[in-house]
C-alpha cells in the first residue's frame, strides 16, 4: 500500500476544505475504502476521517425522520422509530453484510460504497470504472453479477447496496454540504447510470459532504418487505433484491412503491409498474402484470440471462409477501 496521510478534523467546514484538494479521500467507518486501498483499487494520498463529526442522530421532525450520514448501519437498523415507520429499511439492512461489518458500515459510506464487480477489483483487468478508457473485462467476461437495467457498452456494472434499495423505494432526499453550500438531491437522482462516464458512481462533487438522509413520513408500514435472493444465505450480496411498499385501502392498492438491488449501476426504481398497480386490487394476476410492464428493456448478457426470469419472480413474491397474501 502506498504511503498516505491521515487527518481527523472536527469541524465540518475543515472536512469540506480538506476534501476539495485532489487526491484527498473521506474516511467513514473504512469498511469499502480500506479494502480498495489494499488491493490497489484506489490510492489515496490523504484521509480526511470524519468520525469526530456530530453526524450519527436519528431524529424525527414535522413531515419524516433524519439520519444522520455517519449513523452506523446497525444503529439504524434496530431504531425503534426506523422499525416502527420505516421496517423496509431495517429489513434491507439487516439483509446486508454481516452484524460485524454494519457496526462499523456508516449510512454514508453505504451510499458511496464501490461495485463489487470481480474485474473491477482486478487491477491486472481492464475496468473503464477503475481506469477509464480501458475497457471492460466483464462485458465479454464472466457477468453473472451483472446489470440487466440501465447498461452501457462502456460498463454493465451494479451498485451492491441493499440499504439504497430501500432508501429508493421510500422517496428519501439526501442532504449534502460543500464549499458552495447545502443541497438536497432526491435518492433516485443521488446514483447515475454509466453512460460515457462509468468512474462516476454518483453526483456528489468532489468538495460535497453527505451529512443526512431525510425520510418522509409515508403509509407503507403495515405492508413492506425487502427480498434478497443471493448465493449464500447470508454474507453475500445480491443477485436479485426487491424493496415492495404498499399502502392499502381493504384489497385495493392506493399506493406503491417498487425498486430492485443487482439489476442497475443504480438502485433501480420500477416507476411504471407502480403507476400500473395503483387502483388494483392485490392480487398475484395483478402483480404478475407489474413484473411483466416492470422487465420491459430488460437485457442480459452471457453469464446472467437467468436474471431475466429471476427478477420477475422476485417482484411477485416481494409484493406478495408485502400485501399479506403469503
Ligand atoms: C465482506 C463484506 C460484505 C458486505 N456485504 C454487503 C451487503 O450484503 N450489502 C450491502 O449493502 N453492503 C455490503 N457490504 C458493504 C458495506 O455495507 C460497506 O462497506 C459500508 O456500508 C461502507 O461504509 P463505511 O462507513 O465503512 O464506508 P468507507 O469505507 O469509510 O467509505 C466508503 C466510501 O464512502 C465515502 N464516504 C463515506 N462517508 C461519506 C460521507 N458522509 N460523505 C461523502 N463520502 C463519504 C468514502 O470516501 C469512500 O469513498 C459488505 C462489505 C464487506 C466488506
Ligand atoms: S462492468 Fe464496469 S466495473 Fe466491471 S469491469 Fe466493466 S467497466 Fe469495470
Amino acid at each position: 500500500m502506498k504511503q498516505f496521510q491521515y487527518i481527523r478534523p472536527s469541524s465540518q467546514q475543515s472536512v469540506i476544505d480538506a476534501v476539495s484538494k485532489s487526491g484527498a479521500k473521506v474516511i467513514a467507518g473504512g469498511s469499502n475504502l480500506v479494502d480498495l486501498m489494499k488491493n490497489g483499487v484506489m490510492a489515496p494520498d490523504k484521509l480526511v476521517d470524519i468520525q469526530k463529526l456530530p453526524l450519527k442522530g436519528i431524529n424525527t421532525y414535522k413531515g419524516g425522520l433524519t439520519i444522520g450520514s455517519m449513523a452506523l448501519n446497525s444503529q439504524v437498523a434496530e431504531n425503534d422509530q426506523v422499525k416502527k415507520h420505516f421496517p423496509l429499511l431495517s429489513m434491507a439492512l439487516n439483509a446486508g453484510a454481516s452484524a460485524q461489518i454494519r457496526n462499523m458500515a456508516t449510512v454514508g459510506g453505504n451510499m458511496m460504497q464501490r461495485t463489487r464487480c470481480s474485474y473491477f477489483y482486478d487491477t491486472a483487468m481492464p475496468c473503464n470504472k477503475r481506469n477509464p478508457g480501458s475497457g471492460c473485462g466483464a462485458i465479454g467476461g464472466i457477468n453473472r453479477m451483472h446489470a440487466i437495467f440501465g447498461a452501457s457498452d462502456k460498463c454493465i456494472a451494479v451498485h451492491p447496496s441493499d440499504m439504497c434499495v430501500a432508501l429508493a423505494a421510500l422517496d428519501a432526499v439526501v442532504v449534502v454540504q460543500g464549499r458552495k453550500g447545502k443541497r438536497e438531491i432526491p435518492f433516485t437522482q443521488f446514483h447515475r447510470l454509466p453512460g460515457d462516464h462509468p468512474e462516476l458512481d454518483n453526483t456528489l462533487a468532489k468538495d460535497e459532504l453527505i451529512t443526512e438522509v431525510h425520510l418522509p413520513d409515508n403509509r407503507f408500514a403495515k405492508n413492506s418487505y425487502y427480498l434478497k435472493l443471493r448465493d449464500r444465505a447470508s454474507y453475500a450480496f445480491a443477485l436479485i433484491s426487491v424493496a415492495a411498499a404498499l399502502e392499502m385501502d381493504g384489497n385495493v392498492i392506493k399506493d406503491v412503491r417498487l425498486a430492485m438491488g443487482g439489476v442497475a449501476h443504480k438502485p433501480w426504481r420500477h416507476t411504471a409498474a407502480e403507476q400500473m398497480l395503483k387502483g388494483k386490487p392485490a392480487t398475484v394476476a395483478n402483480f404478475e402484470k407489474a413484473a411483466a410492464v416492470a422487465m420491459q428493456g430488460a437485457k442480459a448478457y452471457e453469464y446472467n440471462d437467468f436474471k431475466l426470469q429471476m427478477a420477475p419472480a422476485a417482484i411477485v413474491e416481494a409484493l406478495s409477501h408485502a400485501a399479506g397474501l403469503i
